[in-house]
């Protein structure tokens, strides 16, 4: 297993031990930019513009105004590990390993990781790394600062790590906080945090009762949504990084069940799908206030930068044989909409940025940002070159200038 991965872990974890626990140790260098990216699994558009249109989302609102924004093309048939690890990586999920929830018989883990992700890069030209509840991060690896695992967290109730939420004292089968002394400040001072959404019901939790499960489900969600907000808070205020990654997840699992949907399209089932028809959009409301927190602590030379990896849209056909994993261990769920169509150009992802030397109320029409180009982007914030291997591009269009301009702050 170690031969196969990029780099020697302890290597690297004791040369950040010598730098002192939370690298905040370059006193002497001259300050790097600060970012901070909030990745959301699942942003449909389709579905965020009228909100946007209505007033209901003002802080991302906010950041189109003041940045550029844009779909994001994602990978065929996308699903949220085999995009999260191409955009850490920017290479293509077969040369990166983690081409999907479970890969050979096992569920996605950094382990398999083949490719070097950002967070990695970063570290070792000392920016200074904060991440939590980013996708595909379990178990989660030594950086230059913290981590906090999110999606694919295994633990009590949670066994396999597949689109169920353990919290921080039941995780099992891996560290999901580096450093592990961070593990005891957070449970004191933060407390027990879910670290990944809830789990979808299968279709017997519904059955019968369908709109209390439904109202007790969508609480357990903002309950969610709430502590993983007051955590966000904590690290932003307790422990400031050069470069932080925040994620959210509830979006895409309230849109696979309960995406509003009319009569006609596939799976219609009004006891389910007529019931709380804004539970899906609200979670782009409840996404807007989360963005708002962060927002908070954000000043005008800091770089925002808000990624999805695909869309969500209703299902076309009833596929009988649905490979992928966003069902229950029953796989049972009554999954209305999906996003791992053959096509990933049918769910793109979106990408919205601001900050120092970005252009201002940008729209980058059809697909001229994908995926693969966050990471060669976030690099060159940094005035870090990007490696061979990135497949991706720097996004230059949406900086004022030239690109000197950027790399000289
Ligand atoms: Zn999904």
């Amino acid at each position: 297993m170690m031969s196969r991965r990029f780099f020697p872990a302890l290597l690297l974890s004791l040369l950040w031990l010598s730098m002192g626990v939370f690298g905040q140790s370059q006193s002497s260098a001259k300050p790097k930019p600060h970012v901070v990216v909030l990745s959301v699994n699942g942003m449909e558009l389709d579905v965020v513009r009228p909100l946007l249109l209505e007033g209901k989302m003002p802080n991302l609102s906010s950041v189109i105004k003041k940045g550029a924004y844009g779909k994001l093309r994602t990978v065929s048939a996308p699903n949220c590990p085999r995009v999260f690890s191409t955009i850490f990586t920017s290479t293509k999920p077969e040369e990166h390993g983690v081409t999907g929830f479970i890969v050979g018989g096992i569920t996605a883990n950094t382990n398999m990781l083949k490719q070097e992700p950002l967070w990695s890069m970063l570290s070792k030209k000392d920016v200074t790394v904060g991440m939590a509840n980013v996708p595909a991060t379990f178990p989660v690896l030594p950086v230059n600062g913290y981590m906090i695992s999110g999606m694919l967290t295994r633990g009590k109730n949670c066994e396999d790590g597949v689109l169920c939420a353990p919290k921080l004292s039941e995780v099992q089968g891996g560290d999901a906080v580096y450093p592990a002394t961070m593990k005891t400040e957070l449970l004191k001072n933060v407390g027990d945090f879910y670290i990944d959404c809830e789990r979808m019901p299968a279709a017997s939790d519904l059955k019968g009762h369908e709109s209390e499960f439904i109202d007790s489900w969508l609480t357990k969600v903002q309950l969610i949504r709430d502590e993983q907000t007051h955590l966000f808070d904590y690290l932003l205020d307790h422990h400031p990084t050069d470069f932080t990654w925040l994620g959210q997840s509830c979006e895409d699992r309230t849109g696979h069940w309960l995406y509003p949907i009319a009569p006609y399209n596939a799976g219609y089932n009004p006891k389910v799908n007529a019931v709380r028809t804004e539970a899906f959009p609200d979670q782009y409301v409840a996404f807007d206030k989360v963005l708002g927190a962060v927002l908070k602590h954000i000043d005008d030379n800091t770089y925002v930068i808000i990624v999805s990896d695909h869309g969500i849209k209703p299902l076309r056909e009833f596929e009988e044989t649905d490979a992928h994993a966003h069902m229950d261990h029953e796989k049972t769920t009554p999954v209305i909409a999906k996003h791992d169509f053959a096509d990933g150009d049918d769910v793109p992802g979106s990408f919205f940025a601001m900050g120092p030397g970005i252009k201002h109320d940008l729209r980058l029409m059809g697909f001229e940002a994908s995926v693969y180009d966050i990471a060669p982007t976030i690099l060159h914030i940094y005035g870090i070159e990007q490696p061979m291997q990135m497949r991706g591009h720097v996004l230059s269009e949406i900086f004022e200038g030239s690109d000197k301009a950027i790399a000289q702050k």
